[in-house]
């Protein structure tokens, strides 16, 4: 089994159901090696959607002691989902040095300043040019911030997106996915393989969803090695889903490592 790497609770973000005894629970269940929890915090959100989903983090990091102990043996990390935007750099790089978080993952829930799961506006573009500038915005992500260990979900925009056939595909945008996979390896972060992503697809009826072969080939190729397994689960039934499916996936272009973050540090675990 694996650590999954990201995931949601109900106490620190507005869109998740799952308690943390929910969340342990599960996971002793799954016999799963060790999971991070990484709550959501978007600062300077532009939406008012009343739960805004942000968390106070003294609080945080008082209240999840009892998550630790109630996990006991259980491996249980504490991190954090960042919700990038270009002017929260600096603020995010600050902010993470001041606290003691296990893992940081980094995504681009925006694009144009709108969230595609409340706002479907961005899709009224052709698909080309929806992804290749959400890709370039991850590109910026990636150059423009530094306290962060995983970039979140590169595929975000296509979980929504009205297309006939909407996987994201590294054809479309070459030279923006060098740019953003570049960046991932001459930072020496970690790209997630997000298993939401997938899940949603599926549950569309949708049969392409796997991430496109292209990608993790050009990835392997430009020298990345770092991959992250995460469930993004909000609900505790979707942890470690379609793991081993992806993870047997993943080895066919040479990835042999899942990675997650112990105090900021890279540990792996075989695929
Ligand atoms: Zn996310
Ligand atoms: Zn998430």
């Amino acid at each position: 089994m694996f650590t999954d790497t990201h995931n949601h609770t109900k106490h620190f973000s507005s869109d998740a159901k799952m308690t943390y005894q929910e969340l342990i629970d599960a996971c002793k269940a799954k016999n799963m090696n060790g999971v991070v929890v990484t709550e959501h915090y978007e600062g300077d959100y532009p939406h008012d959607i009343g739960d805004p989903q942000i968390f106070d983090i003294p609080k945080y990091f008082e209240e999840t002691k009892a998550w630790l102990d109630y996990a006991g043996d259980f491996p249980l990390y504490r991190g954090i989902e960042l919700g990038y935007q270009k002017h929260l750099c600096t603020f995010y790089d600050e902010m993470i040095e001041k606290y003691p978080f296990d893992e940081v993952i980094l995504s681009n829930h925006l694009y144009r300043a709108m969230d595609p799961y409340f706002f479907r506006d961005c899709y009224k573009e052709d698909m080309l040019t929806c992804y290749t500038r959400y890709i370039e915005e991850m590109a910026d992500l990636v150059e423009g911030c530094n306290n962060f260990d995983i970039v979140g979900h590169y595929d975000y925009i296509n979980r929504y997106a009205p297309y006939e056939k909407p996987q994201i595909k590294y054809s479309q945008c070459p030279e923006s996915f060098d740019r953003f996979l570049t960046a991932i390896i001459k930072k020496d972060k970690t790209l997630e393989i997000n298993t939401r992503s997938i899940e949603k697809m599926r549950r569309k009826g949708l049969t392409d969803t796997l991430p496109d072969p292209q990608i993790l080939k050009r990835y392997y190729e430009l020298g990345g090695r770092n991959i992250s397994l995460g469930s993004d689960s909000h609900t505790k039934d979707t942890l470690c889903i379609h793991f081993d499916e992806v993870a047997e996936y993943l080895k066919t272009f040479g990835f042999t490592e899942n990675s997650f973050y112990v105090k900021r540090k890279r540990i792996s675990e075989p695929l």
